[in-house]
């Protein structure tokens, strides 16, 4: 099907950017979000943007955790959401490990791909946030924009990283304020 120009995403990813990166979380009851994300989706939702999720997970490929359990972390995630009046459209993850060479594993594009044949998305008029420059580059790779947020890794960020960001924000919150100026 062909992109429709009038769909278009904001990509999230989920550890450092939603919520604090604990190495390897598999507990959905430790998942706290940070202050600021659901009135920031709320808003990015309000400025006719799909809001959407794309993790890498590894733990998965590493046998660290199950897909049960990431499926439990983001019914957690969806309902805290739910809870606070915001919605998050779809969540996509890798479970792959580095060395298996997958296609969804930011920063290739897999995931991106997918979420635009689901939602007949328009890539380049897309925005990916994120707090590693693996999703600096996720975006580049469609040439959607990408928002490179100050939290979880961010704050460790270095100058190539923050370069390459089309934006750099403090949090979900200040990238939220950026994507509805575009
Ligand atoms: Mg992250
Ligand atoms: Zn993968």
């Amino acid at each position: 099907m062909r992109p429709n120009p009038k769909n278009r995403a904001v990509f999230l990813d989920r550890d450092g950017t939603l919520f604090p990166d604990a190495d390897y979380l598999d507990d959905p009851s430790k998942i706290r979000l940070f202050p600021g994300v659901i009135p920031a989706l709320k808003k990015i939702k309000a400025g006719g943007w799909k809001v959407i999720v794309g993790t890498n997970q590894s733990g998965i490929g590493r046998g660290y955790f199950s897909h049960a359990t990431v499926r439990g972390i983001h019914a957690r995630l969806l309902a805290l959401c739910r809870g606070g009046g915001a919605r998050i459209d779809k969540i996509y993850y890798c479970p792959h490990r580095p060395d298996q060479g997958c296609s969804c594993r930011k920063p290739r594009t897999g995931m991106l791909k997918a979420a635009r044949r689901d939602f007949r998305l328009d890539l380049k008029k897309c925005v990916v946030v994120g707090d590693k420059r693996c999703d600096v580059d996720w975006g580049r790779a469609v040439g959607a924009k990408s928002v490179l947020v100050l939290t979880g890794h961010g704050r460790k960020s270095g100058a190539a990283t923050r370069r390459r960001a089309h934006r750099v924000a403090k949090t979900l919150a200040h990238a939220a304020d950026w994507i509805l100026e575009q």
